[in-house]
């Protein structure tokens, strides 16, 4: 089942959006133009184009995203504020259901939402799992592998699993980025699926109190909503320590957790990474890290040494585990190497780091520009060169670790 839409995301050419759904779920789905609507809004105030629709819309959801637009244009992101113009606008007269489902991707912020709505009257009916947003359209491997987790998550849970295809990330991601583009696109899917659906959880990756600009909000999922679905931000009312204290004590979570975002070749976590380190330490003060499956079984305190915090978002999830060890009095060499890293942030030593985080600005800045002119005068041709690129080292890396592999077990 295919919902498809010819979009003009660039000056040059038309491109086809397209949403797969498995065929069980064609009752489900709901073919207006609300997902499309959706997921471009947000690139399209980034180009500065009025968002022009050649169909129809729910009246609920045009309300809120004109409130989306007025929200994310004081966010400094470079969105200008833009016109709807939908061909028509009319309420979802659709008929009511009380399913509920969640985004699911296997990690802290999903099993948190997940578990935590399990004992109540609101509880998760299905976990909607994306190919093509954060795992790319090019690592099979990566998406077989868990699906084949979700799949086992949802049925010692008795639930299930809506899995969806899209191209919109590799269509949108030149014209902006992802962590701001996301919060649409996952709203697309729920509204694509929403004659099945009563509510879609959204589950939060920050605490109040650490929002940043980004593409899933409390000040936004909710307004994604129609008269037929409601959208939710989810867990924002809790930091990610205590996320991952009330997760651990579920064998399920301590079974399949996963958070990396580096998608290392058969392996669910790479351990060495920001993400996993910290999901690490919070594991270590619950004291459940001996016994979260997919991750090495102690923190090697060498690679926290290798760690440097980059953005303030990050260093709020280091002074939140920082804090937490301090409390517990243990792991003393870990708090030394933390408060070392979060000093070196906050004043670091040398003058030049302040010249070279700005001249990364303007590299990463320079380097959208010139996205953006392949995208709008060059059929994307940079962008498919470096998907072509990726794919092959991601081959050649795969050769290596059978190589390897191979030889170990001889
Ligand atoms: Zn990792």
């Amino acid at each position: 089942m295919i919902l498809t839409a010819e979009c003009k995301i660039r000056h040059v050419g038309i491109d086809q959006v397209y949403f797969k759904f498995e065929k069980k779920y064609q009752d489900f789905i709901v073919a207006d133009a609300s997902p499309f609507a959706a997921a471009l809004l947000i690139p399209s105030m980034k180009m500065g184009q009025d968002l022009v629709i050649e169909g129809s819309i729910s009246r609920e959801l045009q309300d809120g995203m004109k409130e989306i637009i007025e929200k994310t244009a004081s966010w400094n992101l470079g969105l200008k504020p833009i016109a709807i113009l939908a061909s028509e606008v009319r309420p979802d007269t659709l008929s009511q259901t009380d399913k509920n489902a969640s985004f699911f991707s296997g990690g802290v912020d999903s099993f948190y939402t997940y578990l935590k709505h399990k004992e109540r009257s609101d509880k998760i009916d299905y976990l909607i799992l994306a190919n093509g947003f954060d795992i790319s359209l090019d690592n099979p491997g990566l998406w077989d592998q868990t699906c084949e987790t979700v799949d086992d998550i949802a049925s010692s849970e008795g639930i299930e699993v809506i899995k969806v295809e899209s191209n919109i990330r590799g269509l949108i991601e030149p014209v902006l980025i992802w962590d701001y583009t996301h919060g649409g696109c996952l709203a697309a899917l729920g509204l694509s699926l929403r004659s099945g659906l009563k509510n879609v959880y959204i589950p939060s990756s920050l605490a109040i109190g650490q929002l940043l600009p980004w593409g899933t909000h409390p000040e936004l999922d909710a307004r994604w909503s129609t008269e037929k679905i409601s959208f939710h931000h989810d867990g924002a009312d809790t930091k990610r320590v205590d996320k991952v204290r009330f997760i651990a004590q579920n064998p399920l979570a301590l079974k399949h957790l996963r958070v990396c975002y580096i998608n290392a070749k058969d392996k669910f976590n790479c351990g060495v990474c920001d993400k996993c380190l910290r999901t690490m330490t919070n594991l270590c003060i619950t004291g459940k890290l001996s016994e979260a499956e997919t991750f090495p079984r102690n923190i090697d305190l060498e690679l926290i040494k290798t760690l440097s915090v980059c953005n303030k978002q990050k260093a709020i999830l280091h002074e939140e585990n920082l804090e937490e060890l301090k409390k517990l009095g243990i792991e003393k060499e870990l708090q030394a190497h933390l408060r070392d890293m979060l000093k070196d942030f906050y004043a670091p030593k040398f003058d030049s780091r302040k010249t070279i985080k700005k001249a990364c600005y303007y590299f990463m800045e320079g380097l959208n520009q010139i996205m953006l002119i392949d995208f709008f005068y060059n059929q994307s041709r940079l962008h498919k060169m470096k998907m072509f690129l990726q794919k092959k080292l991601q081959k050649i890396s795969e050769y290596y670790s059978r190589i390897f592999k191979e030889r170990n077990a001889r």
